[in-house]
């Protein structure tokens, strides 16, 4: 009878916890069942009375309001910001700019799916379309990549009159201000098609539609400032860069020693209240270039002209390069990867008030604006890039498997070539539906940060991982550059990806999961909102209500968390039915273990997991791995459930759970209080660690994808620079892919009849003629092997040069700076 009473009583109480029971119903159900206890069973008065006083206390102190106030909540908020980590004020802008909206799902434990899959798809629309299919098209066979960055080093100058004149730098300026007006997916498509011809290119249009002047002008600038340079920029009438990165201030860009003294100066011949600016910046993409300056520094008020403050913190400027005391720096070149990059600096140059952008209104608002605008961008351009750059690996890697043969075979159909090749169609497909759903946010109007750094980092990073497999299978002619290399530039443009706009090492190990918890989890940013109010009773009742909401919640995801670890997810409830099934639901278990992780983690460790790294980057793993494989599930949905893209989905959600498991084992093995830890892995992993790698006949499967021409495979390189024109490599490893399915069962016959003794010569040729000879082919199948061969000898053939070599005249780097004031 105990037995019983005491499991119902368990089960009632996971229950409650499970479904995040409100405070009313946890007292009802604590008073029916000692009711039931104290009437239904021959329970001992000194046995109930103990009981009936422990729970009427429990009653009183936490069920009333003012009582816990007084006797939990105060002292609760006296440790809290002790223990609370500090944060500056440029930190916390960042942490409060831009918008969540799926990631913030994914940390409640419980994500609701529909809101996942009534996000409407993006489409383009038919003018979109059309400027896809006419100039971007155009522009790709315009650009010879081989004369671009070995030759000229610059994009010749007919692409930049034509990318000028066909509004590419003004793909985000409104209609109304002489753009294109285009959304996010036609923003993110454009740069992936001219990323998968000439990364140049790509770098090119993307910094001015990206963080910069236009976009800034767009969200803050004065209405004098949009109808001013909105038009001029959308007509390349400008060229704008943005400045920001200087010899101190790189990943803490907040620290910027660039200055600006509010002062008066002359301007345009006449006598104006403005600013007097000194910096010294560098790496500045288009800098060399450019017309407009956008510079970020420091303002001051040392003589009060504007009020009181001194100090008034970060703001922006448009500088026009022609301005007396600036000066633009010789080139940078990144990885010869040789877009416009490089430094400049200023020495007391004067702009005036109206050069501000948003003028006098936005002063000391420039970190918040700059973090706005990079919680938009980061989501579009890295990724579009490096989508462009697995879209290309996977399209011309397996091709060129199918079509290269060493031991007599496609080297695509040995197995250690096949689990590279897995990798590349899996991350690809899963790239693309990453940013195919980030788009889809940006669409609908969210700037959603948390995601936009996820994708960033992660989407560069399986560019990286991507590429690598690419330049191992393409081997030697991978690694010779030339016009006839598809993936040596890209091999090289990838630390470029890596570092800008936050660098990755940083933006995993500082800003996914630090940002994420203040942002996405329901409870923490109210307490740290509440524990800041400096009036008191407000911050008590405040810090009580999210406390005990907090409570509330760790409770349901640690009854969540066991529940589904024990069931491994079967039990729960999956939006769908069909293959994807299990993996909505084994979503719903990882969702509950992360939610449960990373409170435990920030439970124990407090302000001191901002300095603990390895473990913000490990819990922020696990959350972005929840966004991309509810990306790839999404994808599956929107596309209309094509079966033959299952293997694609199934390599990319079984490598995304072992991710997963793997970031929260490690992140246990490395938790300080160790009972805790050990008590966490028994509540996450009670039935053991169930996920591994993708398995061997997965991997064929996906790997085979990539060799043999089909609708999946076009569906998973659409949007690059593809051609059937034979003055581009492109057009001659297409044909030759085509040539190699066809001509691969005559292969095979030649293979079989070698082994078998019936032919008898070595070389191919001789082999076909044999096996003509004998019937075992017809005459077309010869021919067809003598195609084959032509164009694999073009596929195979790498680039050789006379007279290599070209003089640079190098710049000497100045040791010390005297351009800050
Ligand atoms: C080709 C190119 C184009 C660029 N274009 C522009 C531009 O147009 N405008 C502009 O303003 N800037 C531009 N940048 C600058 C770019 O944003 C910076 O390079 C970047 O912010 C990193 O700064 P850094 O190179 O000085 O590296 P550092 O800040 O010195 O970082 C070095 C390493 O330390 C890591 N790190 C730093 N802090 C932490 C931390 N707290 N935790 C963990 N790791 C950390 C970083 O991740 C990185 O791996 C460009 C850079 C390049 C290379």
């Amino acid at each position: 009878m105990w037995f019983i009473g005491l499991v119902s009583t368990l089960a009632i109480v996971w229950y409650l916890a499970y479904q995040g029971a409100g405070a009313s119903l946890w007292i009802a159900v604590l008073i029916s069942s000692l009711v039931a206890v104290t009437l239904a069973t021959d329970i001992q008065w000194y046995i109930s009375t103990p009981l009936w006083l422990v729970a009427a206390a429990l009653i009183v102190i936490l069920g009333v309001p003012a009582m816990r106030q007084r006797i939990i909540t105060r002292r609760l908020l006296k440790q809290f910001r002790k223990v609370m980590p500090a944060m500056s004020r440029t930190e916390r802008e960042a942490l409060e700019a831009g918008s969540i909206w799926w990631d913030a799902e994914l940390f409640s434990g419980r994500p609701d799916w529909e809101k996942l899959l009534n996000t409407p798809r993006p489409h383009l629309s038919e003018r979109e379309q059309a400027f896809l299919d006419g100039p971007v098209e155009t522009l790709c066979e315009m650009l010879d990549d081989w004369k671009i960055t070995h030759q000229d080093q610059d994009l010749p100058p007919e692409a930049w009159d034509f990318i000028r004149q066909e509004g590419f730098f003004g793909l985000i300026i409104p209609e109304e201000y002489g753009g294109l007006g285009f959304s996010a997916l036609a923003h993110s498509e454009v740069v992936m098609k001219l990323s998968s011809r000439s990364i140049v290119a790509a770098v090119t249009v993307m910094v001015p539609n990206s963080l910069g002047p236009g976009k800034l002008l767009l969200h803050y600038g004065t209405p004098a400032q949009r109808d001013y340079y909105l038009p001029r920029l959308a007509r390349g009438e400008e060229i704008p860069c943005f400045a920001l990165t200087g010899p101190d201030a790189g990943s803490d860009a907040g620290a910027l020693p660039d200055s600006g003294v509010v002062t008066k100066g002359q301007w345009q011949g006449k006598t104006v209240l403005g600013v007097r600016l000194n910096w010294e910046k560098r790496y500045i993409t288009l800098g060399p270039v450019a017309t407009i300056i956008g510079l970020a520094f420091r303002l001051h008020d040392p003589d009060h002209l504007l009020g009181d403050k001194e100090d008034l913190g970060i703001t922006l400027a448009l500088v026009p390069r022609n301005t007396p005391g600036v000066t633009i720096g010789a080139r940078h070149i990144p990885i010869d990867i040789p877009f416009q990059n490089g430094p400049n600096w200023g020495k007391d140059v004067f702009v005036p008030m109206s050069q501000l952008i948003g003028e006098q209104q936005y002063i000391g608002k420039g970190w918040r604006m700059l973090v706005e605008s990079l919680a938009e961008g980061r989501g579009i351009s890295l990724p579009a890039l490096s989508v462009g750059a697995a879209k290309v690996s996977s399209r011309y890697t397996g091709a060129y498997a199918a079509i290269r043969q060493q031991f007599n075979m496609p080297i695509g159909r040995f197995e250690g070539i096949e689990e590279a090749l897995a990798r590349i169609a899996g991350l690809t497909y899963q790239m693309d539906a990453a940013r195919k759903l980030t788009l889809s946010a940006l669409d609908v109007g969210e700037k959603p940060s948390v995601i936009s750094a996820i994708i960033k980092y992660h989407l560069t990073e399986r560019y990286r991982q991507v590429i690598n497999d690419a330049m191992d299978i393409h081997a030697g002619s991978g690694i010779c550059l030339g016009p006839s290399n598809l993936v040596g530039r890209a091999y090289q443009a990838l630390p470029i990806a890596v570092t800008v706009e936050g660098a990755n090492i940083l933006t995993r190990s500082m800003i996914i999961f630090g940002q994420g918890a203040m942002r996405c989890h329901p409870w923490i940013i109210r307490e740290f909102s509440a524990a800041q109010n400096p009036d008191h009773g407000k911050a008590v009742a405040d810090f009580d209500h999210a406390v005990f909401g907090h409570l509330g919640f760790l409770l349901g995801n640690t009854a969540r968390s066991l529940f589904l670890g024990l069931t491994r997810g079967h039990l729960s409830r999956s939006p769908v039915s069909g293959p994807t099934r299990r993996y909505y639901q084994q979503l719903n278990w990882m969702s509950a273990a992360f939610a449960l992780a990373a409170d435990t983690a920030m439970m124990t460790l407090g302000g001191a997991l901002k300095r603990k790294e390895r473990l913000s980057a490990r819990l922020g793993d696990v959350l972005s791995e929840m966004y991309l494989t509810s990306a790839v599930l999404k994808q599956f949905e929107d596309d209309g459930r094509p079966e033959e893209d299952l293997p694609l989905l199934l390599w990319a959600c079984e490598n995304s759970f072992y991710r997963m498991q793997e970031s929260l084992r490690l992140l246990i093995r490395n938790l300080p209080f160790r009972p805790l830890a050990w008590l966490l892995r028994a509540v996450l992993f009670p039935s053991g660690f169930p996920y591994t790698e993708p398995d061997d006949s997965m991997s064929h499967k996906a790997a085979g994808m990539l060799l043999t021409p089909s609708a999946s495979r076009d569906r998973l390189t659409q949007g690059i620079f593809i051609t059937d024109d034979e003055r581009f490599r492109q057009g001659i490893v297409e044909q030759a892919f085509r040539q190699a399915a066809i001509v691969a069962p005559v292969e095979k016959t030649l293979r079989s009849a070698r082994r078998s003794g019936v032919i008898s010569a070595r070389d191919r040729l001789r082999q076909a003629h044999e096996a003509l000879e004998k019937g075992l082919i017809s005459e077309e199948e010869r021919k067809g092997l003598e195609t084959m061969r032509m164009l694999r000898r073009r596929v195979i053939a790498v680039d050789s040069f006379e007279n290599y070599g070209k003089q640079h005249v190098l710049q000497t780097v100045p040791e010390t700076s005297n351009h800050v004031a």
